[in-house]
């Protein structure tokens, strides 16, 4: 069967929970055990003592390593990315930052692609270099023998541990090559010193994009974005291989990161509408670009669907790797900030925030909120100025959507 068949059953028992259709929200800290010795074997397990015996059921222990409506989550979760294990965490951030914490340690180096999303540009550069870590960037648009060289030329290469990539690139929509990516890390990987590559999936959702079949060894989400889709929740997820996941999930018991059962139950709700929200978000995505697209009043519209044979590379990344255009459109309207705060001020339907994703449509300026951070100078080399408005596209009706766009339009340009 397909995801969005199992979103309302797959990993749950009514029969353990009263015949409640629904799983219900196991709001406690601790479990009892039957027995001592079944205490033991569980807690064997749960610390990698020993394996698990065939047919052997594990059981709960406490919250922060094991709960049922966490591992039902997790368990949906790897359905949408064919991925062997998942760790959901309290925020995307904590998932991010707790692979990068696994995967590096002092000295080693991490090649990063460039913009990333805001909090992880943070935390790379501003965090993980008091630890020692080197830190490598290329820009979207960059050949594999220019960023083979890059590598080479940092005099770092050997020391390469972790490639970090986001993709299609916020707010821009400029895509990365996956496969080619997990290629420059194979380049540099030896036997004895593997090089991973982790992939911010956020943008594309667990429905239009799987970078795991295009050679991705981790897949990171913020769960806040289309998971949650309701703008009422922070969590975030990490996928992969069961041997990877052993070392996030270990390291998230320490940190003690995982979300509340509050939060897995609220995603799990979220999950059985995921597939219907998506296909609406991308079906009005489409539209609103049509209308954007023949606007006077807009210069530029950045949106993978706009993409044509012409645009060469960043085409054929887009035919072999995303399975839609996405919600997300950046476009570039006439005028600077003056204009653009006027058509973000007038707006009725669609709110004036960041995030995305959500069912609600979503507008907001990169250059002075979600991008304030970035560099000046790499701000205009990624196009991210005073005239980019980025919208998430929501549920709603397209006409009205459009509606909402056009009238603002109309009164970006009034005096
Ligand atoms: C929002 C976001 C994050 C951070 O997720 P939180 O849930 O806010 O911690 C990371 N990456 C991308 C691409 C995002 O959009």
């Amino acid at each position: 069967m397909k995801p969005e068949s199992l979103m309302m059953s797959y990993g749950y028992k009514p029969e353990l929970s009263e015949g409640s259709v629904k799983c219900p929200i196991f709001q406690t800290s601790t479990f009892v055990f039957k027995t001592a010795e079944a205490g033991k074997a569980f807690f064997e397990v749960a610390y990698g003592l020993r394996d698990k015996r065939k047919g052997e059921e594990t059981g709960l222990i406490y919250s922060r390593i094991n709960n049922p409506d966490l591992e039902i989550l997790e368990a949906r979760l790897t359905l949408w990315d064919e991925a062997e294990d998942c760790a959901v965490f309290e925020s995307g951030m904590s998932a991010i930052t707790t692979v990068l914490f696994e995967f590096l340690k002092p000295d080693d180096m991490l090649l990063i692609s460039s913009p990333l999303y805001g909090g992880s540009d943070h935390f790379i550069k501003k965090i993980l270099t008091k630890f020692g870590i080197h830190v490598v960037e290329f820009r979207v648009g960059q050949s594999k023998n220019d960023i083979v060289k890059i590598v080479e030329s940092s005099g770092l290469a050997g020391k390469l541990a972790l490639v970090y990539i986001e993709t299609p690139a916020n707010p821009t929509n400029d895509l990365i090559d996956i496969a080619c990516s997990k290629e420059i890390a194979d380049h540099f990987s030896t036997s004895n010193r593997p090089v991973y590559l982790a992939v911010d999936n956020t943008y594309m959702g667990p429905l239009w994009q799987h970078p795991l079949k295009h050679g991705a060894d981790l897949v990171l989400y913020s769960a806040t974005k289309y998971i949650g889709g309701h703008s009422d929740v922070i969590a975030g997820a990490c996928l992969g291989s069961k041997a990877l996941l052993k070392r996030v999930k270990a390291l998230r018991t320490f940190l003690g990161n995982m979300p509340s059962p509050n939060t897995g139950w609220l995603l799990l709700r979220s999950l059985e509408t995921l597939k219907a929200r998506m296909d609406i978000q991308s079906a009005n995505a489409d539209k609103v670009v049509q209308f954007l697209n023949q606007h006077p009043l807009i210069e530029k519209v950045y949106f993978p669907g706009n993409l044509t044979a012409k645009d060469g590379v960043q085409y054929n990344i887009k035919i072999k790797q995303c399975l839609s255009n996405g919600g997300m459109i950046s476009f570039d309207i006439k005028g600077g900030e003056k204009e653009a705060f006027k058509f973000l001020n007038s707006l009725k339907l669609i709110k004036l925030a960041v995030s995305l994703g959500s069912t609600e449509s979503l507008a907001e300026h990169p250059a002075t909120m979600t991008h304030v951070d970035v560099d000046a100078e790499l701000r205009k080399k990624l196009s991210i100025t005073s005239q980019m408005i980025r919208v998430s596209v929501g549920i709603e009706n397209h006409e009205d959507i459009i509606a909402d766009i056009s009238q603002a339009l109309d009164k970006s340009v009034n005096k």
